[in-house]
């Protein structure tokens, strides 16, 4: 890759590069700061680091702790129903579609809260495990199949979906085709313009050349919620509450460089602290959005 400019996805300026990590190019648009990864690999590659992804870094880590993790999901149930009670809508038979819903946490949280649940994931081993949770409410496709059931959905939400996308103008185009008038859209995704993304430069965690390609802005954001028809869009930093040792273990993959410093010091730890949970946040932001 030399050089040469990139064109935004969102609002179609020219990107600047701006750093340079393994392999791969960082691009940002000096207009809406759209951070984006260069080259994009192709599909062989991609579900090849998939297929190793699940036994081997992240997913794993997922599973082992999804008991401490389920404290994530809860905060962002509570941030949902705020919303639906400012909108005067109670959760109860609500129609929730989750976009890479993983081994289907989430969903299983909000179908307690009485929601109508359906997800949506590519992995094999996590969309085994989501359906013995959720039997008939998961599916092994993407949201431009028609391998799930075809029908306008009062929320949909994309948690850590949106950085992995190689396009994802047209998945958010696509999402709110299948979202009613008056629907909410709930995006998690690590924010490029966040504290920790400007502070930590190309060392930020969340820069993983291959699994992660685009980093939205809240410029990005507002360009291309608006464009789609969306109104009263909110943004939140997304602190998690998550155990010590969790959050040492995923820097592992994500951001190794940060794991290799903290060695030293989480080595010395007692047990008793490391499993403790503490407030976390590394440049995440919850996104919130009605249709018109
Ligand atoms: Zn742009």
């Amino acid at each position: 890759m030399n050089d040469a400019q990139e064109t935004c996805a969102v609002c179609g300026t020219n990107q600047k590069f701006i750093f340079k990590l393994k392999d791969f190019s960082y691009y940002r648009c000096p207009i809406c700061g759209l951070i984006s990864t260069y080259p994009i690999p192709d599909s062989v590659t991609i579900e090849k680091h998939y297929t190793q992804g699940f036994n081997e870094g992240n997913y794993r880590l997922r599973l082992e702790y999804s008991r401490q993790y389920a404290s994530v999901y809860q905060a962002d149930i509570k941030i949902i129903e705020r919303k639906l009670a400012a909108y005067n809508l109670n959760i109860q038979g609500l129609k929730v579609l989750d976009i890479g819903c993983f081994t289907g946490d989430f969903l299983e949280l909000i179908q307690k809260r009485g929601a109508d649940v359906c997800g949506l994931e590519l992995q094999s081993q996590a969309v085994e495990i989501a359906s013995q949770r959720l039997p008939g409410c998961i599916f092994k496709a993407d949201i431009f199949s028609n391998d799930f059931p075809q029908m306008q959905f009062d929320i949909i939400t994309m948690f850590s979906l949106l950085e992995h996308v190689v396009d994802p103008v047209r998945l958010l185009t696509q999402a709110t085709e299948l979202l009613k008038s008056g629907g909410v859209l709930m995006i998690q995704t690590p924010a490029g313009d966040s504290p920790p993304a400007r502070i930590m430069g190309k060392y930020w965690p969340p820069y993983i050349p291959i699994e992660h390609f685009h980093y939205f802005s809240t410029k990005a954001f507002i360009a291309i919620l608006n464009k789609l028809g969306y109104e009263d869009i909110s943004f939140k930093s997304q602190w998690k509450w998550l155990p010590i040792e969790y959050v040492y273990n995923m820097f592992q993959t994500y951001g190794p460089a940060l794991h290799k410093m903290l060695t030293p010091v989480f080595r010395v730890l007692p047990r008793f602290i490391a499993g403790a949970s503490l407030p976390f946040y590394i440049g995440g932001v919850t996104v919130m959005a009605r249709k018109q």
